[in-house]
């Protein structure tokens, strides 16, 4: 049931946004292939004072339960430019697992639970008034439009679109194949 309702916010929102989707074509600098590109230096140069990065496919595959060494060496690097405390996980999958996994390997690094899942807006918010800094200095991270994306566009904050996300078909076959199609069609409807 919450699902269902999530759903038909979520395409409400993308309703009222298809014109910001429209144009993300033309706004290079809001996606990227990779969490890889984003450079962290320039990221703060460009008045950037807090993160909230989704997990799956943006950090790792699906429901992967540890993290990739070359993304776990991008995060050591973002920890040098910004402090932890301004560094945030947002997934809608906040596990046990996964929040201990952080505590062991980047303790600090908040973890955002019991706020309303993304696409609404709630998570994002809560890190802004957190930060105690405005909505356009929160980068969102996402791999999925109707969810992180459009979280940073109904919040209001600044987000970039990751394109190829990380998979784990070997390991989560039947998962990566709906987000697969749910990647297709949120693309084909929305761009
Ligand atoms: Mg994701």
């Amino acid at each position: 049931m919450l699902f269902i309702k999530r759903m038909g916010y979520a395409i409400g929102q993308a309703k009222a946004h298809r014109g910001a989707f429209a144009k993300l074509h033309e706004q290079t600098e809001k996606s990227c292939a990779s969490i890889l590109d984003i450079d962290p230096v320039a990221l703060k140069k460009s008045g950037i004072k807090a993160l909230a990065i989704d997990y799956d496919g943006v950090l790792a595959g699906h429901d992967a339960p540890n993290m990739r060494p070359y993304t776990q060496a991008w995060l050591q690097k973002l920890l040098e430019i910004y402090p932890p405390e301004h560094v945030f996980i947002l997934s809608n999958k906040p596990s046990q697992d996964r929040k201990a996994y952080f505590k062991k390997h980047f303790p600090g690094v908040g973890f955002v639970r019991g706020q309303a899942k993304k696409p609404y807006p709630d998570g994002l918010l809560w890190i802004v008034a957190q930060c105690q800094i405005e909505k356009s200095q929160l980068l969102m991270i996402d791999d999925r439009l109707l969810t992180g994306v459009l979280a940073a566009l109904v919040a209001k904050c600044s987000f970039v679109w990751i394109k190829n996300p990380y998979t784990n078909y070997h390991k989560r076959p039947l998962v990566e194949g709906i987000f697969f199609l749910l990647r297709k069609i949120e693309r084909a409807l929305l761009l």
